[in-house]
């Protein structure tokens, strides 16, 4: 695989967002610590707007659906071809036809969790496409996407947030993008468990104190002390996780 290298020779990751909102995509995802990968090229951020690529010579891009009911669908053209236009620059950069992923952000999909993130922080490329309205025409969601992915079962009105979330949550994970690598591996659901307590100065605020081994310098057993508050925070906010971590460590 060719990847692209940035100045200091870290590997950059490629969001591609379909959208029908780019402003709102690039807004909030440039500021901030992932507007700082970006700045660093650690990552690049394309949001492309699939009202560019429609042939209605109004603009259109969304039309009534066929049997009725309430609301518009995003029509199959602009969409397939917006697509078709990314998958064939990232072909060209480089140098090979194996598509990129495509992930379609939708209530009916996967319900996205970090172990998804890590497992898409390994591309170097992933297109996002963004519904509205209704959603999409289907017949073009079985040619172009290879993931269905939900952030939770609720509806929102579009795609955008979901896919801000995922490049976020993604993101975040790239090399160098955090300047601590450690904050990623200490982080909730890193071993499936949510992360410890935490705690700045001052030592006492409201008469409440910073739990004094923390401030012991011994770092064995502030480890110590921080898996304990993690599993028992685990255990009493997220049993389902917790049961999981007791059974993967009970095996070992
Ligand atoms: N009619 C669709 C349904 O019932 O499944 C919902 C369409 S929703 C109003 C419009 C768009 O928002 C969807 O096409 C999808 O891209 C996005 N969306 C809404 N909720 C989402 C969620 N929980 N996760 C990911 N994407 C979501």
């Amino acid at each position: 695989m060719i990847c692209d290298i940035n100045i200091s020779g870290v590997i950059m990751m490629n969001f591609h967002i379909l959208t029908l909102f780019p402003d709102m995509v690039m807004q909030g995802l440039n500021t901030s610590i992932i507007g700082r990968a970006v700045e660093k090229e650690y990552i690049t951020i394309d949001a492309v707007n699939i009202r560019d690529y429609t042939l209605d010579k109004h603009g259109k891009v969304d039309d009534y659906t066929y049997g009725g009911g309430a609301g518009m669908l995003m029509q199959a053209q602009p969409v397939y071809d917006a697509c078709m236009a990314v998958q064939a620059k990232i072909a060209e950069r480089k140098k090979n036809t194996v598509g990129a992923r495509v992930i379609y952000v939708t209530p009916q999909g996967k319900t996205f969790r970090q172990e998804m993130a890590r497992e898409m922080a390994k591309e170097e490329d992933l297109i996002f496409l963004c519904g509205h309205y209704e959603g999409v025409d289907e017949r073009v969601l079985e040619e172009i996407v290879t993931d269905y992915v939900s952030i939770g079962d609720y509806v929102l009105t579009g795609g955008e947030l979901p896919a801000m979330v995922m490049v976020d949550a993604i993101a975040r994970l790239v090399p160098g993008v955090l300047h601590n690598s450690d904050s990623a591996v200490t982080e909730s659901f890193h071993d499936g468990l949510l992360e410890y307590p935490q705690y700045s100065r001052p030592e006492v605020w409201r008469d409440k104190r910073v739990p004094e081994i923390l401030l012991s310098g011994d770092h064995a057993k502030v480890d110590a002390w921080r898996l304990e508050q993690s599993i028992e925070r685990t255990r009493k906010l997220r049993p389902d996780l917790y049961a999981a971590y007791i059974e993967n460590h009970d095996e070992g």
